[in-house]
């Protein structure tokens, strides 16, 4: 009886702990399930916030402005390319503050302004390493859903190239407005003088009427390259490209400017040779070395020469040149000279009939045509204009 009870006890216990493993077995690999679920809802949650991360930094680096993301304590927590160009960063500057990262203390002062604004902020900063450059600063507050500031956003506008324009063009104006006050301020000198009795005077009213004349062509020489410089700068120049065979083009040049040349006893010599073609526009040409023979007889030595040359230059290109021997040009000038109204000699200039747009005029005509112009020259020994043109096959 006692081991019937016992083997029955014994069953009965082998049954009960057969079924608690089977559900303890059950239980632990539902945990085991969910645990895995868990970790690959975590691992595809920190895959979607790296890609995300990933995208926004992209789309950052993407972006011409500089974008610089602060955190709530005020620390880069993300900082575009661009950014790094403009401050020459070259170091990570992630968990920096702003005026550690970027050492410019306006830009704490205008994150600090922002924790009692919802606006945007705006400051300008200087930067001097090197070249002066401009950069405008947006700044702006990063809220939660709450409406309450999680850290800042600011935005670089680098604002160099438009200060340069607004340079250009209020000295182009100055400078515009001084060429035309001169010789008009001369003419009705010369005006006045007659009307107040000079004109009475034989002698005096020639002499006079003369010098009018001279500054009224002055007026109408300036206004004409004005308008060419307009009409060059806004591309409005329509080039009739065509295949121009250079010797003889040089050689009609020199016929034109041969008259010139003798009033100052200059010798013109063409070296160009017969082979050389050139696709460009003739009468566009024709002004380039118009400007550069004028300024050759003009600027070179009296009683010296000038010399036209070219050269093929690698198939695709001819290189053109105008050489004198005159004082040259100084090596700090030699960019400066292709500049509207730059010019070494004033008074000479003005002297000789100058506009100081002749050469502003070449680089453009040359540089619509695909080409480059340049100055080498020693002086004292004279200068050489080079530009080139596309070939053409001869
Ligand atoms: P400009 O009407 O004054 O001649 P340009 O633009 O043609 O204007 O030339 C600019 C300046 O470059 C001139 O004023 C002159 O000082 C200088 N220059 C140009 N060509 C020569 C040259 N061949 N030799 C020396 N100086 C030159």
């Amino acid at each position: 009886m006692w081991t019937f009870l016992l083997v029955a006890a014994a069953l009965i216990l082998a049954a009960l702990h057969f079924r608690w493993w089977q559900v303890f077995r059950g239980k632990d690999g539902e945990l085991r399930r969910l645990r895995g679920a868990l970790a690959e809802a975590e691992e595809r949650h920190l895959q979607a916030a790296f890609q995300a991360r990933a995208q926004i930094q992209t789309l950052f680096n993407s972006m011409v402005e500089g974008v610089i993301l602060l955190d709530s304590a005020g620390r880069v927590q993300l900082v575009n390319q661009s950014v790094e160009r403009q401050f020459r960063l070259n170091l990570d500057v992630r968990g920096l503050t702003i005026v550690e990262a970027l050492r410019h203390p306006e830009l704490a002062a205008l994150v600090e302004r922002l924790s009692s604004t919802r606006q945007v902020l705006s400051c300008e900063i200087e930067l001097n390493g090197g070249n002066r450059r401009f950069i405008e600063v947006n700044a702006a507050s990063v809220l939660d859903r709450e409406g309450v500031p999680r850290g800042a956003i600011l935005v670089f506008h680098d604002l160099t190239r438009i200060r340069q324009l607004e340079n250009n063009r209020r000295e182009f104006v100055a400078n515009v407005s001084h060429e035309l006050r001169t010789p008009l301020s001369l003419i009705k000198g010369y005006a006045e003088t007659l009307l107040g009795g000079a004109k009475d005077d034989p002698d005096h009213s020639v002499r006079f009427l003369q010098k009018i004349e001279v500054h009224a062509n002055r007026l109408t020489n300036l206004i004409e390259d004005l308008l060419t410089i307009s009409r060059l700068e806004s591309g409005q120049v329509d080039l009739k490209l065509g295949a121009l065979d250079l010797r003889s083009f040089a050689a009609r040049l020199i016929e034109e400017f041969q008259e010139r040349a003798a009033r100052r006893n200059v010798a013109l010599v063409n070296e160009v040779p017969s082979s050389l073609r050139a696709r460009a526009d003739r009468d566009r040409l024709q002004q380039v070395f118009f400007n550069l023979l004028d300024n050759a007889i003009k600027y070179g030595r009296p009683g010296g020469c000038v010399v036209l040359r070219g050269r093929d230059g690698n198939g695709d290109k001819v290189q053109l040149c105008v050489a004198d021997d005159g004082p040259g040009i100084p090596a700090e000038a030699r960019e400066r000279i292709f500049e509207r109204f730059y010019r070494l000699d004033k008074a000479r200039s003005r002297d000789t009939g100058g506009t100081g747009l002749g050469l502003a005029i070449v680089k453009h005509i040359v540089q619509s045509h695909g080409g480059e112009v340049w100055v080498e020259s020693v002086p004292g020994r004279g200068a050489s204009f080079f530009f080139t043109l596309p070939a053409a096959p001869s």
